[in-house]
């Protein structure tokens, strides 16, 4: 990727999509081209065949998706699997047809088996079956990053994937019945320490393991990757580092000076018992993390702040 490219980045009102947005602009890559979702409806392939043709990116970052956290998932798997699937064949083909050279798909690590050896390395994917609460989300993640690899292979585009772990940031969506588990700690203990509540509910046992990386860190991880003249396929991005659900708890807890005690409902799923990617590979290619977890909870806390002081949480 060069400095005058044109780069197209979907979802660029995400909390990833607009971490890298500001990480290209910070590296002087000011050639960005995005549109809204009013603007460009990403699962109609005939929009997005028609920008594609108008804007003729050079490179384009796949960080548009419909996400969520254990519970919105578990539910609703059929719309999870048909968005993302529709996304991801829309965005990848629309821009080999219309002759894009670069592109970067990005998906997640809940698409590896849920029994998969832990830190998963990227060999892990289509080992053995999927943890069913985002089995939809999983298989249209395995799509996009499969067809990246058909058309590599086949036709010669540098088309290639990154799977980020679980990421928090600036920006993240706060609904805590359908967001993931971070972003909700942070708005449910803030809000009870607001409200002087004296108790926090939480879901599950406390016990599944779990890796957090800040989405600025992800964001240099793809500028990273897109610098490179031949990247891997499939890359994982982590932080190395896993902590347990009642640790991030406290974690949480103690960074927003809340004083509530936490009550653990077991009637909610605890999900995949263990999710620590391997980060061997993109190591070796020389990227690491920057922001440990403590520092990223106390700046997401700070950011969850502003934006509620300034009414634009999002939900
Ligand atoms: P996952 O990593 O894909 O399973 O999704 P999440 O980001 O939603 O994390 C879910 C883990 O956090 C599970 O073990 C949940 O039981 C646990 N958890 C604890 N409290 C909450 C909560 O308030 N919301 C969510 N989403 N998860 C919670």
């Amino acid at each position: 990727m060069e400095k005058e490219d044109k780069i197209y980045v979907a979802g660029h009102r995400g909390m990833v999509g607009s971490a890298i947005c500001r990480r290209l602009a910070k590296d002087g890559f000011a050639n960005v081209v995005t549109r809204t979702h009013a603007e460009l409806d990403l699962m109609d392939p005939a929009a997005v065949r028609r920008f594609y043709a108008e804007e003729k990116p050079d490179v384009a970052v796949i960080a548009a998706a419909k996400v969520g956290g254990i519970g919105a998932n578990s539910a609703g798997n059929a719309v999870f699997l048909y968005e993302n699937e529709m996304i991801a064949m829309n965005t990848v083909m629309g821009a080999f047809e219309a002759g894009v050279k670069r592109l970067l798909f990005l998906g997640s690590t809940c698409i590896y088996p849920r029994m998969a050896p832990q830190p998963i390395p990227e060999s892990a994917l289509l080992t053995s079956p999927l943890e069913k609460t985002n089995e939809g989300y999983a298989l249209a993640k395995i799509s996009g990053l499969k067809l990246c690899e058909f058309l590599r292979r086949d036709k010669g585009v540098t088309y290639h994937s990154l799977m980020p772990t679980n990421l928090y940031g600036p920006g993240d969506n706060y609904d805590v019945v359908g967001g993931h588990v971070l972003p909700t700690m942070i708005r449910k203990f803030e809000t009870a320490r607001l409200n002087r509540d004296p108790v926090v509910n939480l879901w599950g046992s406390g016990t599944p393991l779990r890796e957090f990386l800040h989405v600025d860190d992800l964001a240099a991880a793809c500028v990273f990757l897109l610098k490179m003249d031949n990247p891997p396929d499939l890359v994982n991005v982590g932080s190395g580092r896993e902590v347990t659900i009642r640790t991030l708890a406290e974690m949480v807890k103690a960074a927003t000076g809340c004083k509530a005690q936490i009550a653990w409902d077991r009637s909610k799923p605890d999900g995949t018992p263990r999710k620590l990617c391997d980060t061997t590979l993109i190591r070796s290619l020389g990227w690491k993390p920057e922001i440990d977890l403590e520092e990223g909870i106390r700046r997401t806390v700070e950011c969850y702040r502003a934006e509620l002081a300034a009414g634009n949480i999002r939900v």
